[in-house]
């Protein structure tokens, strides 16, 4: 019997290259958060775009940190849903996917806020200026089908917010939209988790901090009891071949 230990993954991080997170949450400064705060794997999901994941994966791995390439993606519904993938390059063809649909434009960042791409040494190298704001073209069913078409898994993000969450967006979860998971946000405890969204506990839940600023990192967490801190062994724990669980 291999020998499972207790890993506390925070699968929803924001870096700089989301115009609403503050300039200075760069790949490198989250890996140091995340190390000093004790996590073990962490997801960078930023909003339709995953132009930063590659050089947090690479910072990760110098540092001894689970990194793993992720996307917050917006539905044409205007749900966000984390698409988390195990390799960089699944992470770039979806966002390949999710660029054919972003609409067209300029992002304005002076109203928005800077969408920095950065190098492992927190230097800009660009001001990105995709609209990463708004909602892609992808309609929810087709979106998670593409996440798992390369290997990744999709979970629903903030279902118990008020906006941009697939509950309120559409009022209930499509039977035919396979969810790996589903989130709660840092908003709610797991006592009124249980009472409000209980009718969907047969889906396995997470919580994460959707940190938009260093100190959020960690703020909220989803234990993992695993092997390996490795991407393969989190998507055992969703099909419930490993225990996963929180309780804030
Ligand atoms: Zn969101
Ligand atoms: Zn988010």
């Amino acid at each position: 019997m291999p020998q499972m230990r207790e890993y506390k993954a925070d699968l929803h991080i924001h870096t700089c290259l989301s115009p609403c997170a503050e300039i200075d949450i760069t790949p490198k400064r989250i890996v140091d958060a995340a190390v000093e705060k004790g996590l073990h794997i962490i997801a960078v999901s930023d909003h339709n775009s995953a132009e930063n994941t590659q050089v947090a994966v690479k910072i990760g791995m110098e540092r001894g940190l689970t990194v793993l390439p992720a996307m917050e993606i917006t539905t044409s519904e205007e749900a966000h849903v984390l698409a988390i993938f195990g390799k960089v390059s699944d992470a770039l063809a979806m966002q390949e996917i999710v660029y054919r649909t972003l609409p067209e434009g300029y992002h304005d960042e002076d109203r928005l806020g800077y969408q920095l791409i950065v190098n492992e040494n927190d230097e800009i190298l660009e001001f990105c200026k995709r609209m990463f704001f708004g909602a892609t073209g992808l309609p929810v069913k087709e979106l998670v089908d593409r996440v798992h078409s390369l290997g990744g898994l999709a979970v629903a993000s903030h279902i118990d917010r008020e906006y941009f969450s697939v509950l309120s967006q559409l009022g209930f979860i499509p039977p035919d939209v396979f969810f790996d998971g589903l989130e709660m946000s840092a908003a709610v405890s797991r006592q009124k988790a249980d009472a409000v969204f209980g009718d969907y506990l047969s889906l396995p839940w997470i919580t994460s901090s959707d940190a938009h600023n260093l100190d959020n990192i960690g703020r909220r967490y989803t234990s993992f009891s695993l092997e390996s801190p490795s991407f393969e062994e989190l998507v055992k724990a969703f099909k419930g071949e490993r225990r996963m669980g929180w309780d804030f």
